[in-house]
């Protein structure tokens, strides 16, 4: 994916938990990854979200 602030190339760790804030490491935007099982077919959509620092105390 791409960072949705500095448009560079993030590379994820596989191992990254869910709706665990990451940091971009361009331009240190943090975002998340929001899951929506919400989808009739089933699969689960990734949405990334930017966050900002009142946002991110809600993550700590
Ligand atoms: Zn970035």
């Amino acid at each position: 994916m791409h960072c949705l602030n500095c448009d560079e190339a993030i590379v994820f760790d596989d191992q990254l938990d869910n709706n665990e804030p990451f940091q971009c490491e361009h331009c240190d935007q943090w975002m998340v990854i929001e899951l929506d099982e919400g989808s009739y077919e089933g699969a689960i959509k990734q949405n990334v979200i930017m966050l900002d620092e009142n946002n991110l105390e809600d993550y700590s």
